[in-house]
């Protein structure tokens, strides 16, 4: 039987929201990418000037910001359309303001409680491909398979870089790579949820390889696990060169 509850975990830029996307479609599973939650939530305080500081009213924000994901109706390169309370915010969300100030957000308690109920209940419903930071750990324990997805510091910020080049921005590559370092230790270090690999997931490093590699790599896990059912699921590290 194929895993029917799917959790990629792993570090800004790691290559979870592609081989996720990518995964789910040739599953026929629903992808869900649960970083765009918590960066709606910020790049609507910071649209209506509330202060990030400010825990009690971002809660509330998250508590009250009604999140549409669909299908992506204009071909640019979206992977959804993202709406906030029936605003289209796609490329809000990417910006570096937001890069920024997501981590702070997602770091109270209140927010995540908010957003970890939501993406529970559609991951439970399965056949799911759910990508974020703690999905194999808090919100989705009982995944039936677990992926934890990584990179060099410096591949990462290039792969950001590149991204944001591609799109028009002019940004430095130094820059990039310091924001990614400042979200992951924020990411790493909070309190509630933070981000580490779970006990019984499987690393991935995918420095120097390809996209297409990894997702070869994945899809072999999964084929193994459906013909060793009862295999007890520990931590394994896989290298993909
Ligand atoms: O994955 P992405 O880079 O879009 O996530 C943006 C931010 O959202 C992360 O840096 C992290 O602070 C937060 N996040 C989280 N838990 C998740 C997914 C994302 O805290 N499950």
């Amino acid at each position: 039987m194929l895993p029917s509850i799917i959790a990629i975990d792993g570090p800004a830029a790691s290559g979870k929201s592609t081989i996720g996307a990518l995964l789910a479609e040739k599953l026929g599973y629903v992808y869900f990418d649960t970083g765009v939650m918590y960066r709606v939530v910020t790049c609507v305080a910071l649209q209506r000037d509330i202060s990030i500081a400010d825990e009690r009213a971002v809660t509330q924000l998250a508590e009250q910001t009604k999140i549409d994901f669909l299908p992506p109706a204009i071909n640019d390169g979206r992977q959804f359309t993202i709406l906030a309370d029936g605003r289209d915010i796609t490329w809000d969300i990417r910006s570096r303001a937001v890069d920024g100030n997501v981590s702070p957000v997602s770091a109270y308690a209140g927010v995540r409680r908010a957003m970890s109920a939501q993406q529970r209940r559609i991951g439970l419903q399965g056949r799911v491909v759910m990508v974020g930071r703690d999905i194999g750990t808090v919100v989705l324990p009982e995944a039936d398979l677990k992926i934890y997805l990584d990179a060099t510091e410096h591949e990462r910020a290039q792969r950001r870089f590149l991204e944001r080049v591609a799109r028009g921005e002019q940004v430095e590559f130094d820059a990039v790579l310091r924001d990614i370092k400042r979200r992951d230790e924020i990411d790493s270090s909070r309190s509630v949820a933070p981000l580490k690999q779970a006990d019984d997931a499987i690393y991935l490093d995918s420095t120097g390889v390809d996209i297409s590699h990894v997702l070869e790599r994945v899809m072999d896990i999964i084929e193994e696990r459906a013909s060793r059912p009862f295999h007890n699921l520990q931590s394994e590290i896989i290298n993909l060169k």
